[in-house]
């Protein structure tokens, strides 16, 4: 199972790869949304410990999350005339997706993320459940996701503020 650093990688690769076959450019800020998708759906950790849900790999895993970060990047950027807002939009929702599909790639277990979510599909590489087998990131694995927050926190700053050269 990724990590934090390992999603936002991924999704940077992915874009990299993206724009440099298609040889576009892009600005700093698809940059931003990119790996801030990338590193997204992880974010339902903080519901959970806030909430006890037991959500992790349900609605923030599923294709109609990452429809509707896109859509709303594409929305709020739109409403104030910024001209790239649909690479905006685009940038998140492709970030969410390389997440998804390194979950499932990287999961052999019912452990797998809800794709198809609200649907009550789990899926790894190897398999779909229709029941998700959950608990592995509890206890001591809840300081690796302290740490991947302030990873993320950290790289998006460096970002945002120009410190790297994308
Ligand atoms: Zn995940």
């Amino acid at each position: 199972m990724p990590f934090g650093f390992t999603h936002m990688l991924l999704a940077y690769v992915t874009g990299k790869v993206i724009v440099s076959v298609k040889k576009i450019k892009v600005d700093y800020l698809f940059w931003f949304f990119l790996i801030l998708g990338g590193i997204l759906p992880d974010g339902d950790f903080v519901l959970d410990w806030l909430f006890g849900l037991g959500l992790h790999r349900t609605y923030s895993h599923s294709l109609l999350f990452a429809l509707v970060a896109g859509f709303g990047v594409y929305y709020v950027f739109k409403k104030f005339d910024f001209k790239n807002s649909k690479v905006l939009g685009l940038g998140v929702c492709l970030g969410i997706l390389v997440h998804i599909i390194a979950d499932v790639i990287t999961t052999s277990s019912c452990g797998g993320p809800a794709v198809l979510w609200p649907v009550g599909l789990y899926f790894a590489r190897n398999m779909v459940c229709d029941t998700a087998v959950r608990g592995f990131h509890e206890g001591s694995f809840n300081w690796a996701i302290i740490d991947m927050g302030i990873g993320a926190a950290w790289f998006l700053y460096l970002i945002v503020r120009h410190k790297i050269e994308l």
